[in-house]
């Protein structure tokens, strides 16, 4: 179905939306016209599975449309009745089988919503970060209310590979630990939000080499289309944001962004 997306026609990718869930239900009805959309804009992105299925699926979509993703579970997912280890096998397989998943993730913990137990949330997260070290892949973290319990088992469990903080919502204080990590900061539609002033002075202490965008579409758009779905194409206005907030050109920061992206995932020239 979206097979096209590679075909001719298709611009130099410009713009690396690192977080994204187009093959989430939200999609079904029309996932063409949103990769359409996308495409057009010559934005490419790194489709982001939350579970077992959703890892499944994220793979598929990659495939098919010449993209690439991340395989994990989210501390939402960490309670189920088959056993962790048998879930972390399962998404191992999938790692192992194409050179299009780039990362883990996304795991991590979230009090906010405690929908797993918090010792099932960290249990998960551990073995999806002993699963990245194995293979030398990039963790995408997932982190909600729970933030320096993050870093303590991040601390604890060894940090020897890249780490993506994704949807980074703390401040300064916070960044700054993600940062001795060696982490990347992830900012997407909450950026834009008038409220989240204390997120755009946050942007302003970050190295550049270090900050990524992203959309965690369908969830989370940009103030503009705030109360409707998010898409990969809604990028360009957290672009806009960070452009305005730094106070430079908008094309310069695409290409900070995009570069950042294909470093931390280890993007080759030719796999586009
Ligand atoms: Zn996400």
């Amino acid at each position: 179905m979206v097979a096209e997306y590679r075909e001719t026609g298709r611009p130099a990718p410009a713009v690396f939306d690192t977080h994204a869930h187009v093959s989430a239900r939200a999609f079904d009805k029309d996932r063409h016209e949103v990769l359409g959309r996308a495409r057009d804009l010559g934005i490419v992105f790194l489709e982001v599975g939350f579970n077992e299925d959703s890892s499944r699926k994220a793979l598929a979509l990659a495939e098919e449309a010449g993209g690439f993703c991340a395989v994990g579970i989210h501390p939402h997912d960490a309670m189920a009745d088959e056993s962790l280890e048998a879930r972390w096998q399962y998404i191992e397989t999938l790692a192992l089988q194409s050179p299009r998943v780039k990362a883990i993730g996304e795991i991590g913990l979230d009090y906010y919503r405690e929908l797993s137990p918090k010792k099932a949330q960290a249990d998960a997260f551990v073995m999806g970060l002993d699963l990245a070290r194995r293979h030398r892949l990039p963790a995408i973290i997932h982190q909600r209310q729970c933030s320096w319990d993050v870093v303590s088992i991040l601390e604890k469990h060894g940090c020897d590979i890249p780490l993506v903080f994704h949807c980074f919502s703390e401040g300064i204080d916070y960044a700054r630990k993600c940062l001795d990590l060696g982490g990347y900061i992830g900012l997407g539609g909450p950026l834009t939000y008038p409220r989240n002033g204390y997120l755009r002075d946050m942007l302003k202490f970050l190295p550049p080499d270090r900050l990524l965008v992203e959309t965690d579409c369908p969830w989370l758009p940009p103030q503009s289309k705030r109360g409707k779905r998010n898409e990969p194409a809604y990028i360009m206005e957290v672009i806009q944001a960070i452009a305005g907030v730094l106070g430079r050109p908008p094309a310069e920061i695409m290409k900070l962004t995009f570069d950042n992206g294909v470093r931390v995932f280890a993007i080759g020239e030719g796999e586009w």
